[in-house]
């Protein structure tokens, strides 16, 4: 099983748009507990041989996590414990992907939220420009970022800013997060410039 039903959110997002490949790197923003992780990290793994059954080989990708909290440490996936809107937790990222293309950005980081409209949609955006400004950054030219945001104040805004930053920005709301009705996912698909 996974650590979190928020895999299957992710789950859904990938089937729609077959994100997720072995060999990637990707980096997994506001990843605590760790689900997200282990669904792209399943699909990192070597498949099984048909003698016995035993995986074989090494896993097929690179993972690096983030997130404020502690994580309980998953094999082959390299965390970082910080707030991605610190200076300094940043530069511990970019020392960890060195430079090298990520072929997809996830977030499902949420800010705690307030209860003031206008309040919580400048933390929502703010943590999106800080993605966004990150894949910019570091993504291939036609990577991927899958950002959690939420229908509301400032919604239709960080839609246009997907738009200005990415070739296709498509909107999905996965069925398994239905219970959380605001929730939903952006996803930007190739840099406008890279
Ligand atoms: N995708 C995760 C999973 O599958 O297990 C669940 C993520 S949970 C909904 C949102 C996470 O975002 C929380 O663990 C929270 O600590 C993290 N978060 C919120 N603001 C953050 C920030 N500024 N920097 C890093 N992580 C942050």
């Amino acid at each position: 099983g996974f650590r979190s039903r928020a895999a299957y959110k992710l789950k859904e997002i990938d089937e729609a748009l077959n994100l997720i490949r072995p060999g990637q790197l990707v980096v997994d923003l506001g990843a605590a507990p760790g689900a997200w992780s282990q669904y792209v990290r399943r699909k990192f793994a070597p498949k099984d041989t048909g003698a016995g059954g035993a995986a074989v080989g090494e896993l097929n990708g690179t993972i690096i996590a983030l997130d404020l909290l502690e994580f309980e440490p998953i094999e082959g996936v390299q965390y970082i414990q910080g707030d991605f809107r610190e200076d300094e937790v940043l530069a511990k990222l970019q020392e960890a992907v060195g430079g090298r293309p990520v072929d997809v950005v996830i977030s499902d980081m949420a800010p705690n939220l307030s209860g003031i409209d206008v309040t919580d949609s400048a933390r929502i955006a703010h943590l999106i420009e800080l993605a966004i400004d990150f894949s910019q950054n570091h993504l291939k030219k036609d990577g991927a970022l899958v950002c959690k945001v939420f229908h509301g104040a400032g919604y239709s805004q960080l839609v246009e800013l997907f738009k200005a930053h990415f070739r296709v920005c498509k909107p999905i709301k996965p069925k398994a997060s239905r219970d959380k009705s605001s929730e939903t996912f952006l996803v930007g698909i190739g840099l406008k410039q890279a």
